[in-house]
């Protein structure tokens, strides 16, 4: 068994487990330091902290964002964060907003280049009707920004232009700047599910200011793990260990710890992360 484990899931994501099982069994399992890494929130993380206290781990605060990348779904994961960061949670429940949190993505979008407009004038425009770029490019003429509703599609709201956001998920960059501006630090989870360029794309990661690769997964054998310790020194990048835990004994599945992830790799990842000094909840529990 490992003694780190830092990619893990919860009921509060997809996990079949409560964060305090999750950290009971890591600490039963002989690991000492963990991170807790639900997909887009931060909720198990007070519980998972609380259930520190009683089992002596160590916790570094975690998440796992999806984001797009050329088209594709890649996982990143954000360690040492501030968990009551603003910018980060407010991106959070945005994301839980559905189309609502997509119009309050555009304001915030639109005010970074100088545009604002509040997000509850949007609502009040849209009325009962399903909210969207039209209620938006209303508010933008409202407010002088624009001279019409075309004017607005044509400079800020069309396909390709600034305020034009489709998607739910956020690029690669943002998640990056996000993760940063809280404190924290950013790693591409399990590499190869990014395809056969996957190389490509953790390096086209790597030049959007990535920190490190996750090197170290549940089933990877000796060969993979060579080839990813070999990318992650090519591309400068730090290296991170996780079972991926979500308690459903899928075939390729691990048990917390259960990870080919040696202390002195376990040891280089802590060290970055105390040189970095990541903001986080650096938690030592009770001895
Ligand atoms: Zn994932
Ligand atoms: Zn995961």
């Amino acid at each position: 068994m490992a003694t780190g484990d830092f990619h893990l899931h919860s009921t509060c994501s997809d996990g079949v487990h409560t964060p305090t099982w999750v950290m009971e069994t890591a600490a039963a399992n002989g690991v000492s330091i963990v991170a807790l890494t639900d997909h887009d929130t931060t909720a198990g993380l007070a519980e998972a902290k609380a259930a520190t206290q009683s089992t002596g781990l160590r916790l570094i605060s975690g998440i796992e964002l999806s984001v797009e990348l050329n088209g594709v779904e890649a996982h990143l994961l954000g360690f040492g964060f501030d968990i009551e960061h603003d910018p980060l949670q407010a991106y959070l429940s945005e994301q839980r907003e559905g189309r609502v949190g997509r119009m309050k993505r555009m304001v915030r979008v639109l005010k970074e280049y100088g545009l604002a407009i509040k997000a509850d004038r949007v609502l009040e425009i849209a009325g009962n009707a399903s909210v969207g770029r039209p209620h938006v490019a209303r508010a933008l003429v409202e407010s002088g920004y624009v001279t019409s509703v075309a004017d607005a599609f044509d400079k800020w709201l069309g396909d390709g232009r600034p305020g034009h956001i489709t998607r739910d998920r956020l690029t690669p960059e943002e998640a990056i700047s996000l993760v940063h501006e809280a404190g924290g630090v950013v790693f591409v989870a399990h590499p190869l599910f990014l395809g056969e360029n996957y190389e490509q794309s953790v390096a086209t990661l790597a030049t959007m200011g990535l920190d490190g690769m996750e090197t170290y997964y549940k089933h990877y054998d000796e060969e993979t793990v060579a080839s990813h310790e070999a990318l992650s020194k090519e591309l400068g990048l730090a290296r991170s260990g996780g079972s991926d835990y979500h308690g459903l004994g899928n075939p390729n599945d691990r048990e917390i710890g259960d990870i080919p992830f040696g202390d002195m790799a376990i040891e280089e990842f802590v060290s970055f992360l105390e040189e970095r000094k990541v903001h986080g909840l650096m938690q030592t529990g009770a001895q």
